[in-house]
């Protein structure tokens, strides 16, 4: 439960810093509290932007209506159509009934059924989402942005409440954002969390399940600047074993598949862990780990595509104003007659990053050339990052040999 020490040299806390900020989404965060913590449950509100659309009957036509005067929505006040159900609300219902069964079926069936429920529920979901955005997208028929902000502003008031019960019921806070929110209290049992979620789905009207119950999570800092919180960077192990993970290098795209492999083997290692103690122990695995790749990358024992870093091209190479890697990339493939369109990717291997020719930094997959050079020490680096985010920074300890300086 509590926060451990040996995390907290790496990711200080923090005078416990309360940020209460709405993103530009419209969401609510409230910062997480940096480092382990132990016996968490999450705790998510199931498609709270639909569901406010059909509780609160918004749509473009039931906002601002002429004929019903009172106020309604939280912060902004606007009224909303008691006389007519909307559009977007009555289309909507029946699909979030439908989620919702699909869900119990899916939690009560095993193997193919499950599975074929899971599919079915899922891409219900995402149905959902994009209502919710294409309810503010100007140019869309059922759009309005004064739609838009009264979801966000009821999502904010029923996040907020959630919060408030949680506390009620004794539970600590350690995050919150937009719909989920993470939790702990001495002695945590999962009958205290299902209690929690029915008191708050009574107060508010919007469903909240039990995400899972972590055995451990942590809460990392930003990337650039290293002792503040950040809203979605996280992983934890939850009571099975499973892992989650938002915001870390081998979920994002441009991260080579060598570093997305090691980060995960990395990851697999610490899900087996019970608590912080377990976890301690086995980062001398993690970091044998970590030399195993950083000694393939120092002998060439691996394939240059496992080296390759991924970028979404925007536009066509003539039309970058910046020199970046990634436009290099597409120039040297149009000079070879290969086409990428905006919207594809390009894949490039990082030759040698500081070079004055900037010809020289990258080569463009499938331009590769037979020399084998590649930037050693940009990948080590990429490597160490990946390690650092898992099990924190131990200096220079992780490495075989001394860091070139430039
Ligand atoms: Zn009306």
């Amino acid at each position: 439960m509590e926060i451990t020490s040996w995390l907290l040299d790496v990711y200080p806390l923090h005078d416990r810093m309360i940020l209460w900020v709405r993103t530009d989404k419209g969401g609510l965060t409230f910062q997480p509290v940096l480092g382990m913590h132990e016996s968490v449950a999450e705790i998510d509100f199931s498609s709270m932007y639909p569901t406010v659309m059909v509780r609160h009957n918004i749509s473009a036509e039931t906002i601002l209506c002429p004929c019903c005067p009172v106020s309604k929505v939280p912060e902004a006040g606007y009224n909303i159509c008691e006389k007519r159900e909307g559009l977007v609300p009555r289309t909507l219902r029946p699909i979030l009934e439908r989620r919702k069964i699909f869900k119990s079926r899916m939690k009560n069936s095993q193997g193919a059924e499950k599975e074929l429920y899971s599919r079915r529920q899922t891409a219900l979901k995402w149905l959902l989402v994009v209502c919710f955005g294409y309810l503010g997208y100007r140019n869309a028929r059922f759009g309005r942005i004064e739609a838009h902000e009264a979801v966000t502003a009821y999502g904010r008031e029923k996040l907020l409440r959630a919060k408030e019960i949680s506390e009620a019921h004794g539970f600590r806070v350690l995050h919150a954002l937009t719909d989920a929110l993470w939790i702990t209290k001495a002695g945590m049992t999962r009958p205290q969390v299902l209690d929690l979620c029915a008191a708050i789905e009574r107060d508010t009207a919007a469903p909240i399940e039990l995400e899972g119950i972590y055995k451990w999570v942590v809460f990392l800092p930003s990337k650039v600047k290293k002792n503040f919180p950040v809203a979605n960077r996280y992983f934890g192990a939850f009571e099975d074993g499973k892992l989650k993970a938002r915001g870390l290098a081998f979920r994002r795209d441009d991260t080579p598949p060598l570093v997305k492999e090691a980060q995960q083997k990395m990851l697999n290692l610490l899900s087996t862990c019970g608590n912080s103690r377990e976890y301690r122990e086995r980062t001398l695995e993690v970091r044998e780990v970590l030399q195993g790749y950083l000694t393939r990358l120092h002998t060439g024992d691996l394939k240059k595509e496992e080296l390759l870093v991924a970028k979404s091209v925007r536009q066509k190479g003539s039309e970058y104003k910046v020199d970046n890697l990634t436009a290099l990339a597409l120039r040297q493939l149009e000079d070879a007659g290969i086409e990428i369109h905006p919207g594809e990717k390009v894949h490039y291997l990082i030759k040698d990053s500081g070079a004055k020719n900037k010809e020289e930094r990258i080569r463009a997959f499938p331009l590769l050339s037979a020399d084998g050079f590649y930037d050693e020490e940009k990948y080590r680096d990429l490597l160490l990052n990946a390690a650092e985010e898992v099990i924190g920074k131990s200096g220079s300890d992780f490495m075989d040999t001394p860091k070139r300086t430039p």
